[in-house]
């Protein structure tokens, strides 16, 4: 029988000496033990070139010495979470959305987060007090399910959650962000494409895929199985130094999504999280890349070129 998701996610690699073996690296390249621990899907670290310490797949996630520089502007909270909590695990930033912070869990751990410091609520499990404040909002109509990452979540625990938001009538869309079926596209079971298909609310998935080489045939097909529900499906991408800084990597990866029917949704400038200067980009870099993919490809597949600015009514387009 076919390992279930668990069994997969259980095989992990979580310690930095055990993946410099795996992937023929000098140990002295990575940091050991960072407070924010190495995570990375077995799946992922097969696809890293052997030896190759500037692999795109590899400075996402893998701790490097960098992290430990302490760079002028990056700070703990960049896009400034805790001044936007409604509730222990509810955000609310934009008009009309609220962002559940369903777990501190997440398939990986990418060394980029901007919720890497977040001060996650685990005491209480479930999310009485967020739904409840939900359902005193009704100028609220989307829900964002988010993290960590949502498909953390047992398939009961998703289920209860899908089942009270979509109870009140006020809410009228349900948006996914995950990045969990770039590690384990496993986790795409018969079960959770169940629950989805029960939904009666309209259900958005966003993954996060930076580079081309995230996107293989057993990811796509999961998420081909997710788009047979109706379920729109789109990404968003992180612009990246020595990731996908570069015009072929980009446009590489957009075409690969609008080829699989995945609609790319956002390319965010960097979020200036503590440690996380070595990932920077130049803006001007960014819009050039975005002008020269414009002219490469069909409108809809050109994401928009966001920031995040802590107080601002949308995402600010670059
Ligand atoms: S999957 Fe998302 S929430 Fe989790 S570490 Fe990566 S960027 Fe952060």
């Amino acid at each position: 029988m076919a390992n279930s998701w668990r069994q997969i996610q259980r095989q992990n690699f979580t310690s930095w000496g055990a993946l410099a073996l795996f992937l023929e690296l000098d140990p002295l390249l990575g940091l050991p033990n960072p407070p924010f621990p190495l995570n990375l899907p077995r799946r992922l670290a097969e696809k890293i070139e052997k030896n190759q310490p500037n692999d795109p797949i590899l400075l996402q996630f893998v701790p490097q010495q960098e992290e430990q520089a302490v760079t002028a502007g990056f700070v703990s909270d960049p896009v400034q979470d805790l001044r936007f909590r409604k509730e222990p695990k509810l955000l609310q930033k934009y008009q009309g959305r609220a962002l559940l912070v369903t777990t501190s869990a997440c398939a990986m751990h990418c060394r980029y987060c901007f919720r890497k410091n977040f001060s996650y609520e685990t005491s209480r499990k479930d999310f009485s007090q967020e739904i409840a404040s939900i359902a005193q909002d009704s100028s609220l109509k989307e829900v964002i399910l988010s993290g960590g990452d949502p498909l953390s979540l047992a398939d009961e625990t998703l289920q209860d959650l899908l089942q009270k938001i979509s109870s009140l009538s006020h809410i009228e869309r349900i948006r996914f962000h995950t990045r969990f079926p770039i590690g384990i596209p496993e986790r795409i079971d018969a079960s959770f494409l169940q629950m989805l298909e029960k939904t009666t609310k309209q259900v958005f998935f966003v993954i996060h895929a930076n580079h081309p080489k995230e996107l293989d045939q057993d990811v796509l097909l999961a998420l081909k199985q997710i788009q047979r529900l109706g379920i729109p499906v789109l990404n968003q991408s992180v612009l990246l130094r020595g990731v996908n800084d570069n015009i072929e990597t980009l446009q590489t990866l957009c075409e690969t999504l609008i080829n699989h029917g995945i609609l790319p949704y956002y390319l965010h400038q960097l979020d200036k999280v503590e440690g996380a200067a070595h990932f920077s980009v130049e803006k001007t870099k960014g819009k050039e890349l975005i002008q020269e993919l414009t002219k490469r490809l069909s409108g809809y597949g050109i994401p928009k070129y966001v920031a995040e600015i802590a107080g601002e009514t949308s995402k600010t387009p670059l």
